[in-house]
C-alpha cells in the first residue's frame, strides 16, 4: 500500500476533513495536505481510507513514492494511540 496523495483534482470541497479519524489532512497556502506522518491510511479505524470514501472528485489517489506496509501502518497507529 502507499499512503495517499490529494491531486490537482482537488475542488477544496471539504468532504475529507471531518472524517479522517487522525486529523491528518489541513490546508495549507490554499492546497489540502495530507500528513504523512499522521496517515495510518484508516488503519486502526476503518476498513477502507475514510477520505477516498467520501471524496466526490475521486482525488486522493495512491502515492508511489511514500509505500508503507500493513505493519508499519499499524505500528504508526499505535504510536498515536500512546501519544494521545
Ligand atoms: Fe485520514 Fe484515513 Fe485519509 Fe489517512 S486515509 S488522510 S487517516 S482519512
Amino acid at each position: 500500500m502507499a499512503l495517499l496523495v490529494i491531486t490537482d483534482d482537488c475542488t477544496d470541497c471539504d468532504a475529507c476533513i471531518e472524517p479522517c479519524p487522525n486529523d491528518a489532512i489541513s490546508i495549507i497556502e490554499g492546497l489540502y495536505i495530507i500528513n504523512k506522518d499522521l496517515c495510518t491510511e484508516c488503519v486502526g479505524h476503518h476498513e477502507d481510507p475514510q477520505c477516498v470514501e467520501v471524496c466526490p472528485s475521486d482525488c486522493i489517489l495512491p502515492d508511489p513514492d511514500n509505500e508503507e506496509t500493513p505493519e508499519e501502518l499499524q505500528a504508526k497507529y499505535e504510536s498515536l494511540q500512546s501519544a494521545a
